[in-house]
């Protein structure tokens, strides 16, 4: 639509859609709402909408992740997280543990990541484990210490959800609710998080194509949930010096493919703290709109990725680099052409 269209502009669109028998997403923008039609089996006409008042234009969408795609929606999105711009111009940190384990713990996490300048608090109170051994979260006592984490420090929360019978218990505490590497095809949970009013972090599952990550961000905005942070983590390679090999080139593959925010996690895309902090550097130097890291107050005391975790010091050292890091890029950004 163009910048000047209204509301009526825009449901008279939507009008013409659902006669057609097709479903209307309206995706609004800073500047212009773009208008997503799924439901249709084959080509519509571009005609039928062209001549509408305050329509900019009517583009066919070629690829398959349509609501994703930059040709459905050419401005970056940007997703608010309790009130923090991700996929702005700043980058935006968010820190915690792997787990939350206490309330000590979150408590002194939180106040740790905050001093650091992060905005946004990690830790997760259901954990999906390789093991059943293996410590599992504390469940909803975890989710009420991170609620209370945020009353205290104000930071947005992102926790995960690791299925849909616990869905509605996490997203009534998280601002954020994370769906992991491992579900990142669980479609039924896409689903269901595509139904939520939150926003979504989707992590890059462990062994996923550009492509199959794109249409699992997909399945959630098909459902009506238009507010996704896409995440990269690391992908499995033949490499064995890490845990996972970070794959930074997809951020400037998913920037020109799509309009959504691209955060990095260096902590499980490495899986070893001295690999953290250069890695998180990298991540921003290639344009992430932010990072998600792994701080324990007595990282060799975690529960879980203890040895990916950094330290309150280590990460303080991380978010100043990052920082200027960003801000370098930003500064060269704005100097006029030819300066
Ligand atoms: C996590 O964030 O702690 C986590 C389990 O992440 P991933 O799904 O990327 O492994
Ligand atoms: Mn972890």
């Amino acid at each position: 639509m163009k910048a000047q269209a209204g509301p009526e502009d825009i449901s008279r669109v939507c009008r013409r859609i659902e006669a057609l028998g097709f479903k209307a997403h309206i995706i609004p923008g800073e500047q212009r709402t773009a208008i997503g039609i799924t439901g249709n089996s084959g080509p519509v006409e571009a005609a039928e909408f062209d001549g509408l008042p305050n329509v900019a234009e009517a583009i066919r969408v070629s690829k398959p992740y349509k609501l994703v795609s930059r040709e459905t929606k050419r401005e970056n999105t940007i997703v608010s997280v309790n009130g923090v711009r991700v996929g702005g111009d700043r980058m935006v940190l968010c820190g915690g543990p792997c787990s939350v384990e206490s309330r000590a713990q979150i408590l002194e996490s939180a106040r740790a990541v905050r001093a650091a300048g992060a905005e946004l608090l990690r830790g997760g109170a259901y954990k999906p484990r390789t093991s059943p051994y293996s410590f599992q979260g504390i469940g909803e006592e975890g989710l009420r210490y991170l609620a209370e984490a945020r009353e205290e420090t104000g930071l947005g929360v992102v926790t995960e959800a690791i299925d849909v019978e616990t869905f509605d218990l996490v997203e009534t505490y998280a601002d954020c609710v994370q769906i992991g590497a491992r579900n990142m095809q669980n479609f039924s949970l896409l689903r269901r998080a595509g139904r939520s009013r939150k926003p979504i972090l989707l992590k890059r599952g462990i062994s996923s194509t550009l492509e199959e990550f794109l249409m699992a961000a997909e399945y959630i905005l098909a459902e009506g949930n238009y507010n996704v942070i896409l995440c990269e983590r690391g992908v499995r390679t033949f490499a064995d010096h890490t845990r996972n090999t970070l794959d930074l080139s997809v951020v400037p593959a998913v920037q020109s493919l799509s309009h959504l925010p691209i955060i990095v996690d260096p902590s499980h895309g490495t899986g070893k703290r001295d690999k953290v902090l250069p890695m998180a550097l990298a991540a921003i130097a290639a344009g992430a709109s932010g990072l998600i890291v792994e701080v324990h107050p007595a990282p060799e005391r975690a529960l879980s990725d203890g040895y990916q975790s950094l330290d309150p010091e280590q990460f303080t050292e991380l978010a100043q680099e990052c920082r200027a890091i960003s801000e370098l890029l930003a500064s060269r950004r704005r100097v006029p052409a030819g300066v």
